[in-house]
Parts: C-alpha cells; structure tokens; sequence
C-alpha cells in the first residue's frame, strides 16, 4: 500500500534525520537533503548529486516538496510590494506578499485561509473561515519568497533608478536571502498555534532559513490563550497585538472576539506576556476617520497602555469591500501620535504600501 508522499516542508530538521534513519540511512544523508533544500533552494532531486542514489529514491518516493504554484502575481505600482496569489494542494487559495522598505524584504506570511474571527473592516475576516494551514504551507510561502528574491532583484527604495527595470537576474543586481517574516497576512496565528509554532522552529532552525527571531513578528487579534501560552513557553520572537478600541464597548463593535476575550482579560494577558518575557508588545491600531481616531480614543489608549512596555502602530485604515469607513488623514494621525507621547508610549504610522493590489493590512482575501 503507498500512501500519498509527506510534505517534506512539514518536518522539523530532526523529524528529517529520525525519517531517514526509519528507512535504513545515516543522518548525514537528511542533513545533507535538508542544506539542499534550505541552503541552496534546491528541489530536484536529479541534482543532489551528493546523495547515494538509493536514498534520493527512497526519498523521492516518500516526500513531495509543497511548494505552491502561483495562481496570480501583481506588483505595486511603485515596485516594492509584490503580492502572490498562491494554491494549496487541495485547490485552495492563500495570498503571500512580499513587501520591499529600504533595506529589508519582508514576507507577509497567511497562517490560515480565510479567518473565523470576523474583524467587520478585515477583507480577509469578510470571507469567512476556510481551514487551518498545516506547518509545511506556512513554511513553503516563505520558501516561496526566497526563491523570489535568489531569482530577482527586487528594487530597493534606495536603489530603485538603478533597479527599476532589472525584471531579470542581472549579475549586478543584489540578490539576498529572506530575513524577516511578519504573519499578518490572512488568518489568525494564534487559532492555528501547533502549525503556526512548527513552522516557526522550522523558519528558524540554524542549519536552514536561520531566521532570528527578532526578525520574526507574529500578530494576534487577542486570542487570551493564545497569549499566555507564548508566554508559558517563552516564544521568543515579537509579538503585535490588534487592540483598535481602548474601551471594552468600542473594541467589541469593531473585534466580535473581544466578546469572547474581554478587554480587561487581554490587558492582563499582556502584562504577563511582557513581565515573563521581559519585552514589548507592539499593539497594532487601524485608524478610521471619525470612530477610533479622536483625540479622546487616543488618551483612552494612553490610559490604558500607560506604564506598560508597549509600542503603538498606527495603521491608516486600507479600503475593503465589506466596510464603510474611511482612513484617518496624516494629520489627524501625527495628532493621535503626539497624544500617545505625551503617555510615554512610541508609536509609529505605518507607511501605506501596496494599496493598489489589495495588498494592504487587511485586504487580503480570496473571491472578494
Ligand atoms: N489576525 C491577525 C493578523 C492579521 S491582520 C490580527 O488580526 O492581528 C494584520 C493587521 O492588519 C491587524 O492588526 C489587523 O487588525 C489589521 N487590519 C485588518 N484589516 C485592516 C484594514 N482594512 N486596514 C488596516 N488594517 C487592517
Ligand atoms: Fe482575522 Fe486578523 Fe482579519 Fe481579524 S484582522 S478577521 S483576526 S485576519
């Protein structure tokens, strides 16, 4: 009886080496398939020339490499946002982007497809719950912007006259390896903890991607839980926290979760989160033009966050299909800004990027 071949991006390294020596063969060979594909982005078997051919046999056999074909790909019109329509085995579609700031690439990384948390100005929320992503097609959309950027140079702001036209590999271009990887593309990380933390050990493992983790940021609308579980287990990469209304009644019309999580208990989680872990939160804040972006929600955000080692980011609302609102205009934001200070807390507006493929916070979503 042959099952249908694993994923190889669903083993950790040493799930790898334990296969291998199941099927007869020293860990130096799984060690060495692992570099092949981590290392070198490296797929056919045909070319792992370093290993015995009985292994690549068995192997072959045994594994598929679930990387996903690409659907769809749009570029923004300014180059440096590049959004993936991607699908999965069973036909369903996922959406990745990579999202190019000056000197860095990151991967907006989806955890699940569509979300069950039902955000009223979230696209992704608007579609609905589809399924869980399992560890490996959390990992491949990362593999998947890697190969991207081993293939082309992705114009940089800095670099941008020089780059702009470089659609192919040119030997003067500057390729790199993916370094930063943020999951707020769709779905709710934390609703999918055991893939979404397989996948991350697996992002991270020295011998492979070797992503820092503080190149890693995970964020969460407030799943309680969820929280005090990084925390119990010391999950040392960053952590955002969706918060949008500073008060139990506000937060609740914009967040249906926050019903099942209430305000005072996700404050609580996050104190916690940072004394044991000793690190900030970032709390993420979509502004929208007349509902959470006065000067009185900004000092009720000041009031609640005051004393906690906490960073804002102020995200400008992204248009979607499902909602009215409207984003707040810079200055009203510089505004709401300025107010946090005064509580002592940093905050940053996040730059509007990729707005014009749907590629926004929030905008990601399938057949909308
Ligand atoms: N499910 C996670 C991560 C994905 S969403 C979460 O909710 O945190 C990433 C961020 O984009 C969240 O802070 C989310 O609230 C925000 N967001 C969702 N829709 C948005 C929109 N239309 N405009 C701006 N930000 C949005
Ligand atoms: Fe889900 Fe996050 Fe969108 Fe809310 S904002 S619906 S939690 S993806």
């Amino acid at each position: 009886m042959s099952a249908a071949p694993a994923n190889f991006y669903d083993h950790t390294r040493a799930e790898l080496l334990a296969l291998a020596s199941r099927w007869g063969f020293p860990p130096v060979h799984a060690a060495r398939l692992w570099s092949y594909v981590y290392l070198e982005g490296i797929e056919d078997w045909a070319a792992m020339s370093d290993l015995p051919a009985r292994f690549r046999a068995k192997a072959e056999g045994e594994l598929a490499f679930g990387r996903h074909a690409t659907a769809a790909e749009t570029h923004s019109s300014d180059g440096f946002t590049r959004k993936y329509l991607l699908e999965l085995t069973d036909g369903r579609r996922i959406e990745t982007v990579l999202m190019r700031y000056t000197g860095r690439v990151t991967a907006c990384i989806s955890s699940q497809a569509g979300c069950a948390m039902g955000c009223v100005f979230c696209a992704t929320g608007q579609m609905g719950f589809v399924r869980h992503l399992t560890p490996g097609e959390i990992v491949a959309q990362a593999m998947h912007v890697d190969a991207v950027l081993r293939t082309t140079a992705v114009p940089d702001e800095a670099t941008a006259p020089a780059l702009a036209d470089a659609t192919h590999a040119s030997p003067h271009a500057r390729h790199e390896r993916l370094r930063n990887i943020v999951l707020m593309g769709m779905g709710e990380p934390l609703h999918n903890y055991d893939a979404v933390m397989k996948a991350i050990d697996i992002l991270r493992d020295p011998t492979g991607l070797a992503l820092g983790a503080k190149k890693i940021t995970l964020s969460t609308v407030g799943v309680v839980p969820g929280i005090l579980r990084l925390a119990a287990e010391q999950r040392p990469f960053h952590l955002a926290v969706s918060l949008h209304g500073a008060t139990q009644a506000e937060r609740a019309a914009l967040v249906p979760v926050a019903k099942k999580w209430p305000l005072d208990e996700l404050m609580d989680a996050c104190r916690h989160y940072i004394a044991k872990q000793q690190r900030r939160i970032f709390y993420e804040w979509t502004l929208i033009e007349g509902k959470n972006d006065t000067p009185e929600s900004a000092h009720a955000v000041g009031r609640l966050l005051h004393g906690q080692l906490a960073q804002v980011n102020l995200i400008p609302l992204n248009p979607t299909a499902g909602y009215d609102g409207a984003p707040t205009g810079r200055d009203a934001a510089k505004k709401f800004q300025a107010i946090l200070a005064d509580y002592g807390l940093p905050s940053t507006i996040r730059q509007r990027r990729g707005i014009d493929i749907a590629a926004g916070c929030g905008q990601l979503a399938i057949g909308a």
